[in-house]
């Protein structure tokens, strides 16, 4: 061996969550002298990389680590991808093998870019239904062109070995035999390396959600192409109504939402309030006649505190036009029948 091998370090790129178990496998790896950056993955539904890293402060962590941090975004290819995802869903609308995928080709460039030898992340064997169990992470691996190259540090021991172990980059004997969705195995090393309060494990990201795959799904069998991302950002608020095929209706909960929607209203969309009382705020996008807009108007002083039974006005707004209609509250039992 020349000098110079004997003197680089192993470089590894880790897909940096901010949750505990990609923290882990990093400083496992720092622990073996491997070198390693950071790429941190954000998408319209998850802030970082899997579900558990969701709103965490990843870049707090890679600051702890000593790391340095590449954040990639994905965001229309993202959606291109949802709409019709090779490999499916999971138990919601969450498509975690294209999504990893995803996540490895980009960590795929920054290897290449960097001359890195290998990536590394912190999935755990059987920790999520869908994208961790062997076969899930073969095809991950193969289809992102990068067989062999990707050493999960905290589940290596049930793996085959990797390039990184087969050529002594990084040694077997000392990576982990964590499995399944106890999270034992973590806090044992979290403790080993002084990690202080680690994060709790979240239940995935925005997409394993069952009420917001609910609304994902509606958007996505209504839209022509792939939604915008202020649809997506639109559907992290309010309730949702699916008017007509080509119609919904968002009605803020309380003031936050209120502020949120009425800023993610388009020129387009209709944005309805009660005129004499408090109430949300509503935006209807799609298209509408007047027959609808009456109707949205009695759902929008069903949440208002207007008095049941007798008319109120609805301000209306479209393209800056503000103009008002009479109506009464809707009934309950059918406007929750539009719900999504
Ligand atoms: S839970 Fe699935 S869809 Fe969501 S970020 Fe993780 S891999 Fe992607």
């Amino acid at each position: 061996m020349s000098q110079d091998n004997v003197e680089k370090k192993p470089k590894a790129i880790a897909l940096l969550s901010g949750g505990l178990d990609s923290n882990l496998a990093v400083r496992m790896m720092l622990e073996q002298g491997v070198d390693v950056e950071a790429v941190a993955i954000k998408t319209p539904f998850c802030d970082f990389d899997c579900g558990k890293g969701c709103g965490h402060k990843v870049k707090e962590v890679a600051d702890e680590l000593g790391i340095k941090l590449n954040t990639v975004y994905f965001g229309e290819e993202y959606l291109r991808m949802m709409k019709n995802p090779k490999h499916g869903y999971g138990s919601g609308m969450n498509p975690c093998i294209d999504c990893r995928e995803m996540m490895y080709g980009a960590a795929k460039k920054h290897m290449e870019k960097t001359g890195a030898d290998f990536i590394i992340t912190g999935e755990v064997l059987f920790q999520r239904p869908m994208s961790q169990n062997n076969r899930a992470l073969n095809i991950i691996e193969d289809e992102s062109g990068l067989a062999g190259k990707v050493l999960r540090p905290l589940s290596a021991k049930h793996l085959p070995p990797t390039e990184a172990e087969k050529t002594g980059l990084v040694k077997r004997e000392n990576l982990g035999d964590i499995k399944g969705r106890s999270r034992k195995g973590q806090l044992a090393m979290a403790k080993h390396f002084g990690v202080q309060e680690p994060p709790n494990a979240a239940g995935g990201c925005l997409l394993t959600d069952p009420a917001f795959s609910k609304r994902v799904e509606d958007l996505m069998n209504h839209v022509k192409d792939i939604p915008s991302i202020n649809d997506i950002e639109l559907l992290k608020v309010g309730r949702h109504f699916r008017l007509s095929p080509n119609a919904k209706l968002v009605v803020g909960r309380n003031k936050d939402e209120n502020e949120i929607i009425a800023a993610l209203a388009e020129d387009a969309d209709v944005v309805l309030e009660a005129k004499d009382y408090v109430g949300p705020v509503c935006v209807l996008r799609g298209k509408h006649d007047s027959e609808l807009l009456h109707k949205v108007a009695s759902i929008v002083l069903r949440y208002s505190d207007a008095p049941k039974d007798v008319a109120s006005k609805v301000k209306v707004t479209v393209n800056g036009v503000t103009s008002e209609i009479d109506s009464v509250p809707g009934d309950s039992s059918e406007i929750e029948q539009l719900r999504i």
